[in-house]
């Protein structure tokens, strides 16, 4: 998979990584998606930045692909578990009660929290799963998907989206 933004010159091919760190799977084993991602139209606007996945209280919760755990701990009124992935894009979970630490190198399916109680913006309990390139939100099902992810920003455009683009990178 290659990943790339618009405003480097050429997609990095520091950052395609072998399958062994590239593959994506749900965080919860049983993937069932009660509110789909929906970006919003401008970054400041509202939208939905990220999936949510039927969860019970209690539900492992696995590392959606392998890297290091970068933060685990309350956002706000919430548990947040955050893997940063080799090619530098970001999962976040929650509400999640973690059970590994900052800095644990993680499996892609590993075990990595606890779906938590508490206050969430889906109910009656879902995990929410956001991906992140930078500040630019991801649909994580299309990474499932597998599809190779183009970010398209417009400087002075209408604003920067994200672009899906099952070819090549262009
Ligand atoms: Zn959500």
């Amino acid at each position: 998979m290659l990943v790339s933004a618009a405003g480097s010159t050429e997609p990095d091919v520091t950052r395609a990584t072998g399958a062994a760190t590239s593959a994506w799977r749900a965080p919860v084993a049983d993937l069932r998606v009660v509110a789909p991602f929906d970006a919003p139209a401008r970054p400041w606007l509202a939208g939905h930045r990220g999936v949510d996945l039927d969860a019970p209280v209690g539900t492992p919760v696995l590392a959606p692909r392998a890297g290091v755990v970068t933060y685990a701990g309350w956002v706000v009124d919430r548990p947040v578990l955050t893997v940063r992935h080799d090619d530098g894009l970001r999962s976040s979970v929650e509400p999640v009660d973690a059970l590994v630490e900052v800095g644990a190198r993680v499996v892609a399916g590993g075990v990595v929290g606890l779906v938590a109680e508490g206050r969430t913006h889906c109910t009656p309990t879902c995990v929410h799963w956001g991906v992140r390139d930078g500040d630019v939100y991801l649909d994580p099902m299309l990474l499932l998907r597998g599809a190779t992810v183009v970010l398209l920003a417009r400087r002075g455009g209408p604003g920067r989206r994200v672009g899906v683009s099952r070819g090549p990178p262009r």
